[in-house]
C-alpha cells in the first residue's frame, strides 16, 4: 500500500480497458449528475441488491442515484481513509470505513443516531462544541436518550471508579472546543475497560476537529468512530461546509444507510472541493502549527494575558485576558484586530478570532460556561498561515487598544 501523501494525491481510480479514468484528465472531474444510467435493468437492481446488504445476482452498476453515492464521494472517503492511515474496504466502490457529509453537524448527528436506540446512554466529556452539546440537551434527551456530562475532577484520580451508568456510547472531544481542555485517553480507556468488564462496551466516538487529522488519531487511542467538522482543517480555506466519519468498518455500515436515509451526503461539490483541499493538509497543518507555537509562546509571555491554553500541536489558542472576567476588554480587542479577522470557525488558512461566550457556546446554560471556563474574557484564536510577524504586530496593537480604553 501506497503511503499517506501519495494516497492523498493519487486516489484509487476507476479502469475500464483501453480508457484511462476519466478521459485522461489528471484531477478527477466534478461529476455534476444527480443519476446514473443503467446499462441493464439486472445491472440497475443489482446496485439497489448491494446497497440493501442482499445478493447480487449480476454484475452492479458503479452508481445509481448521486444521494447514495457518486465518484466524487469514492474519491474523498478513500481520502479520509488514507489520513486515518486505513486500509479501504469496498462495498459498491465505496470505501467502507469513511462517510462524507454536508456539515460537521451531520456527521455528528447521523453518527450517534445510527448507533443508539431508545433508552440508551451517552456520556460525553466536558467542554464540547456548543452545536453537539444543544444536539444532546435539545434533541436526545427529551427523545429518552440519557445523556450525562463527565468532568475532569470526578471520580478523584487516585479512585478512579468509571462513572454511572454505564454508557452505550462514550463521546469524546478532545483537546475541547473552545477551551483546549484535554481529557487523558489513558484514563478514558481505563473507563472503557472498566464498564466492558461490568457487562457492556460503549461504543466511543471522538469529535477530532481541533488537531485532526495530523496531530491525533483517535482510533490508534482506542474510539470506535471518528468525527469531524471538515469546514474546518480539513478543507481548510472557509469556503466549504462538510463533514466527516471515520472508523470500524462494522460501524459504518450501520450509519451509511441513515445518512442515506437522511439525505445529508456530500454533494459532488462539496465532494470535489474537499477532495482537492485534503491533497493539501498535512502541508497547511504544519505551517499553521509553526505559526501558532510561536504566537503561542509570545502570547504566554504577554502581560495582558491572564492564561492561555495551547496543547503543544495544532492551531488552536485560547486565551483569557487579564482585566477579570468582562466582556468588554475582550470586544474591545477582537474590535482592534486588523490582520487577523473576527469570526466564528476556525482551521482555515486565515486567521480568526472570536468571543465563544457570546457567540458558539452563548446557548449553553451560563452556570455551566463558567465551570468550564467559558468565561467572558476568553478569545479563541484560530492561527491560519499569514506571516507570524504580521499577525504578532496586530495582537501586540489589539491588546494594547483592549486595556487602553478601560
Ligand atoms: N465539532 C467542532 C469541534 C466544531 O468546532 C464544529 C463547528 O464549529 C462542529 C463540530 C460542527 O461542524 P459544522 O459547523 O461543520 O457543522
Amino acid at each position: 500500500m501506497k503511503r499517506k501523501a501519495t494516497r492523498l494525491i493519487h486516489p484509487v481510480q476507476p479502469t475500464e480497458p483501453g480508457v484511462l479514468p476519466h478521459f485522461g484528465a489528471a484531477k478527477t472531474p466534478l461529476y455534476a449528475s444527480s443519476t446514473y444510467l443503467f446499462e441493464s435493468a439486472e445491472a440497475g437492481a443489482a446496485t439497489f441488491a448491494l446497497q440493501q446488504g442482499r445478493a447480487v445476482e449480476h454484475e452492479p452498476a458503479p452508481f445509481n442515484y448521486a444521494r447514495l453515492g457518486h465518484p466524487n464521494l469514492v474519491q474523498v472517503e478513500g481520502q479520509l481513509v488514507a489520513l486515518e492511515g486505513r486500509e479501504r474496504g469496498q462495498i459498491s466502490g465505496m470505501p467502507d470505513e469513511a462517510l462524507a457529509f454536508e456539515s460537521g453537524m451531520a456527521a455528528i448527528t447521523t453518527s450517534v443516531l445510527a448507533l443508539i436506540k431508545p433508552g440508551s446512554v451517552l456520556a460525553y466529556t466536558t467542554p464540547i462544541y456548543g452545536g453537539t452539546i444543544q444536539f444532546f440537551k435539545d434533541f436526545l434527551e427529551p427523545w429518552g436518550i440519557h445523556c450525562y456530562p463527565l468532568r475532569q475532577g470526578q471520580p478523584t484520580e487516585s479512585h478512579d471508579s468509571a462513572p454511572n451508568p454505564i454508557p452505550d456510547i462514550l463521546y469524546v472531544e478532545t483537546p475541547a472546543n473552545p477551551t483546549n481542555e484535554q481529557w487523558s485517553w489513558d484514563r478514558l480507556r481505563t473507563w472503557v475497560d472498566q464498564w466492558a468488564s461490568n457487562g457492556k462496551r460503549p461504543v466511543v466516538m471522538a469529535d477530532n476537529t481541533y488537531l485532526g487529522p495530523c496531530w491525533q488519531h483517535p482510533l490508534e487511542e482506542g474510539a470506535d468512530v471518528v468525527l469531524y467538522s471538515a469546514t474546518k482543517s480539513m478543507s481548510g480555506h472557509s469556503d466549504l461546509v462538510c463533514g466527516a466519519c471515520v472508523g470500524d468498518a462494522s460501524l459504518v455500515r450501520r450509519i451509511r444507510p441513515l445518512r442515506n436515509k437522511l439525505g445529508n451526503t456530500a454533494s459532488p461539490f462539496t465532494a470535489w472541493l474537499l477532495s482537492r483541499s485534503l491533497e493539501t493538509v498535512q502541508l497547511r497543518m504544519q505551517a499553521a502549527q509553526s505559526n501558532a507555537r510561536i504566537l503561542a509562546q509570545r502570547l504566554g509571555q504577554h502581560p495582558g494575558i491572564q492564561s492561555l491554553a495551547y496543547p503543544g500541536s495544532g492551531a488552536m489558542l485560547s486565551i483569557w485576558l487579564n482585566g477579570g472576567e468582562d466582556h468588554r476588554i475582550a470586544w474591545r480587542f477582537l474590535n482592534s484586530l486588523r490582520c487577523v479577522q473576527q469570526a466564528v470557525s476556525l482551521g482555515s488558512n486565515e486567521s480568526l478570532a472570536c468571543h465563544p461566550a457570546s457567540t458558539t457556546h452563548s446557548a449553553m446554560d451560563p452556570k455551566e460556561r463558567k465551570e468550564f471556563r467559558i468565561t467572558d474574557n476568553l478569545i479563541r484564536l484560530s492561527v491560519g498561515l499569514e506571516d507570524v510577524e504580521d499577525m504578532w504586530e496586530d495582537l501586540q496593537q489589539a491588546l494594547e487598544q483592549a486595556f487602553a480604553a478601560g
